[in-house]
């Protein structure tokens, strides 16, 4: 006890306070879930556009578009820390709309970085993509490959990379953008997986044509590849999510600004993924050959050493097999959700 008539003890705030962008959308939830898990003190800023109420505690959660920056401003007080995952992600849609891809990924994360700034928060990891390489040159992909985006997808993480890169020199900020791979499964024992509308990505599809009969289209079955089907690193979400919580842990303990490929490191061809679910699942899955789907590269596979180098990061659950079925159980208790009255 302090003698009486002593000024108050101060006490240095040991749970550090952290702001998440997009943390009802799926990698933010389960992000935000394990970050809650480990003590961390977490506000979640969503828009709900194509995120979900149900994925967030209620009392977290801040329904705020970035670009609101009257309603921003005063969730950044305090914050040690954001975690930026609020943008939207289909290729496809980026295509045919690029306008809206460059003013909610860039314009909306130029609003926060200024938020940041006023309020002092100098700490952010940043949810970038193996879209920035394109059609890369060599796989395994290191992170110092030639940036090359096909897509305004990829341009507009790319254009935010390069504007984290100078407010690092400009305002003292340290950023971790992670390049994403490709983030699938499910943690169905918390209640979070993947439920993006319109569904784009291949392992729910694939459980969508089992379910309803109706064959998938597998893009392209004429490429370099060992069977002709394009090779991508599949990551299990809950992987993914420590390797924010490594970022974080990196950049409280004074990382420098960086750059990480997040993948699990080794590449799997969509066919192979048909046969992974075939297993799980114990049905098969009815399918067509299409054409190839513009802006898709024959094979993406990270080089994920210096994640792990760095970061200390492995991957646990990223095995094709757990990933499936864990992306399964999470369809089936969706599908029954869905039908309960
Ligand atoms: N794919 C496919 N049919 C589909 C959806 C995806 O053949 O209906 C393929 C796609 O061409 C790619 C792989 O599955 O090679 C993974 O695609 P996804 O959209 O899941 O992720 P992306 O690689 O585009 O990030």
């Amino acid at each position: 006890m302090p003698p009486a008539g002593s000024p108050p003890r101060r006490y240095n705030r040991i749970v550090p306070k952290i702001l998440v962008t997009g943390g009802a959308g799926y990698i933010g939830s389960l992000t935000t879930y394990q970050l809650l898990q480990r003590g961390f003190e977490v506000v979640v800023v969503d828009d709900l556009s194509r995120g979900h109420r149900h994925n967030v505690p209620p009392d977290l959660l801040r329904v705020v578009h970035l670009q609101e920056t009257a309603a921003l401003a005063p969730l950044l007080i305090g914050v040690d820390a954001v975690v930026h995952f609020a943008a939207f992600i289909a290729v496809g849609e980026s295509a045919r709309e690029p306008e809206l891809y460059f003013s909610n990924n860039v314009g909306g994360t130029i609003s926060l970085l200024a938020a940041m700034a006023r309020a002092g928060v100098k700490r952010l990891v940043f949810s970038s993509t193996a879209a920035v390489y394109g059609n890369p040159e060599t796989i395994p992909i290191p992170e110092d490959a030639p940036l090359a985006p096909v897509s305004p997808y990829g341009e507009s993480k790319l254009i935010v990379e390069r504007m984290l890169k100078q407010l690092d020199e400009f305002r003292g900020l340290r950023s971790v953008a992670l390049r994403y791979f490709n983030a699938c499964g499910a943690m169905p024992e918390a209640g979070f997986g993947e439920q993006h509308d319109p569904e784009t990505h291949l392992i729910p599809l694939l459980f969508r044509a089992i379910d309803t009969g109706e064959p998938i289209k597998i893009f392209g079955n004429d490429y370099p590849t060992p069977d002709g089907t394009c090779v991508r690193d599949y990551i299990h979400v809950s992987d993914l999510a420590e390797a924010h919580l490594a970022a974080l842990d990196y950049l409280m303990n004074g990382g420098k600004s960086d750059v990480f490929n997040a993948g699990a490191g080794r590449g799997q061809t969509v066919m192979e993924v048909m046969r992974a679910v075939e297993e799980v699942t114990g049905r098969k899955v009815p399918y067509v050959i299409a054409p190839r789907r513009e802006g898709d590269a024959a094979e993406l596979v990270a080089d994920s050493g210096k994640l792990r180098r760095v970061l200390g990061w492995k991957p646990v659950r990223s095995e094709l097999g757990r990933i499936v079925k864990d992306a399964w159980e999470f369809f089936q208790s969706a599908r029954a959700g869905a039908s309960r009255p």
